[in-house]
């Protein structure tokens, strides 16, 4: 299933095609002008300029395309947006600016393989049994009775594609055209693992793999797919699933981006998927598709830390990867979605990536199959300004084990580690951090809350009542 290509010229399409006419740019600019400055930017570059540049508007009508871009061990305080004294990213900065930016948002797992599972599906882990990280050894895999957002998309008539590190098992069956993708273009699992092949659809075409282009093969094969679904007569809705490769080590990047952080490689890395990002918005906004594509950024888990400095940060939180602190765990992660989602929002309220399965379900207006238990929450009321009724309860697991709850604005833990359950110590009673006061989880204070302690408790035994663990794969 090799996809139709468009050639590179087509990928940077002439200037003249994105200018409006000197009358309409100049009305246009008078009513912009009663619009706050900060909005002038998304205006002057979606819908009616648009409507003079390329193609015709898209039909509205049609439910929203979907894009998650996911980066890999990028931590909290990585990006500029999220206070990095010197990593650049001024195209993500932007996005924030132009959408809502979340500060409590989850990864639901600290290592690549649950989290990237728990995405898919809008499940814990512990209900596919995918618990743990795969290697090329594995026989194991995502199970043919889990639905990805992909198959549920699928199904309503969206053109799929996965775009970058898969890692939910790398045999056949469990690959991505086998679980709800049209096109696929990347690594079936990290890049520091061997033999390392590069995959289009379900056929290995470079081995070893050329790491170093890879970020700016992976936003070609994702532009090229939205071109293709654009303008291809078909007019379907899309949705793209761009995993990328890094941070996760060992790091590389071409020549264009080398030496140009001050955070060194691993900021050259960061600062090449902030330019990436850039591109497909780019893209969005030249194919007027902007006002009808709703746009997430979020990372998989936490940095890596014993990798130094070719490990990210977590900003202001503790530890990291491997382990489900708040820095295993906690990401940035920003939607986009200009005329829907307001821009300038920075939110608050408990996100996960969980969220994403019922969040696209709801705007493909998709029914979630009733006998299955779906742990995330649609974000649709957070995004469109609406509020969130409740407080959220978060289960996060290292492996099999149940080691931290997160309550509204508390955190209890049985269990703490350090990087990849390390270190690892029990706690009975259990630590008891309230994380909106205390984000770097330095005081327990569950001796003064036992009333808090007690009510976790008991979401913990309903959890534990209901949970069907399903079998572990390895
Ligand atoms: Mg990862």
């Amino acid at each position: 299933m090799t996809p139709p290509c468009a050639s590179h010229a087509e990928l940077s399409r002439p200037q003249t095609r994105q200018s409006p006419s000197p009358r309409r740019s100049l009305t246009a600019t008078f009513w912009r002008g009663l619009l706050a400055a900060a909005l002038l930017t998304v205006a002057a570059s979606s819908p009616d300029h648009a409507a003079t540049a390329a193609p015709a508007p898209a039909a509205n009508k049609q439910p929203p395309n979907i894009i998650i871009l996911l980066a890999d061990d990028l931590g909290y305080g990585d990006l500029g947006c999220y206070g990095h004294p010197t990593i650049r990213t001024p195209e993500l900065d932007k996005m924030a600016a132009e959408g809502m930016r979340f500060t409590q948002f989850y990864a639901a797992a600290s290592i690549c393989t649950p989290s990237r599972a728990a995405l898919l599906t809008g499940r814990l882990p512990i209900r596919s049994g995918l618990n743990r990280v795969l290697n090329p050894k594995s026989k194991g895999g995502i199970p043919e009775d889990e639905v990805t957002i992909a198959q549920a998309l699928r199904a309503k008539g969206y053109a799929t594609a996965c775009v970058g590190k898969w890692h939910l098992g790398h045999l056949e069956k469990y690959r991505p055209l086998h679980h709800g993708f049209d096109r696929y273009f990347g690594l079936l699992y990290s890049n520091d693992m061997t033999p390392l092949g590069l995959y289009r659809d379900d056929k290995e075409i470079e081995n070893p793999v050329q790491q170093a282009s890879l970020t700016e093969r992976y936003t070609a094969e994702a532009i090229r797919f939205i071109q293709d679904c654009r303008r291809g007569g078909a007019a379907k809705p899309f949705f793209v699933y761009l995993p990328y490769t890094m941070p996760h080590v060992p790091l590389a990047v071409t020549r264009k981006f080398a030496g140009r952080s001050q955070r060194g490689l691993y900021g050259d890395v960061v600062e090449t998927i902030d330019w990436s990002v850039g591109r497909i918005l780019k893209t969005l906004r030249d194919e007027a598709l902007a006002d009808n594509t709703l746009v997430f950024f979020t990372s998989d888990n936490g940095p890596w830390l014993s990798r130094k400095q070719h490990a990210g940060s977590a900003g202001l939180l503790r530890e990291g990867k491997g382990t489900t602190w708040e820095g295993g765990v906690r990401e940035p992660c920003i939607a986009w979605w200009p005329g829907k989602v307001k821009p300038g929002v920075v939110s608050l309220e408990v996100g996960s990536t969980m969220d994403f399965f019922p969040t696209c379900l709801a705007l493909a207006q998709v029914r979630p199959s009733a006998n299955r238990t779906i742990d995330g929450e649609s974000l649709l009321p957070v995004l469109l300004g609406k509020g969130r009724p409740r407080p959220r309860v978060l289960f996060f697991y290292w492996l099999t084990e149940l080691t931290a709850v997160r309550k509204g604005p508390w955190k209890l833990h049985f269990k703490t580690m350090q990087e990849f359950g390390k270190h690892a110590e029990k706690h009975d009673p259990p630590l008891l951090f309230q994380l909106e006061v205390d984000p770097s989880e330095q005081y327990n204070v569950a001796k003064e809350h036992p009333d808090v302690v007690a009510a976790i408790l008991k979401e913990v035994a309903r959890h534990k009542g209901e949970l069907k663990p399903g079998k572990p794969q390895t």
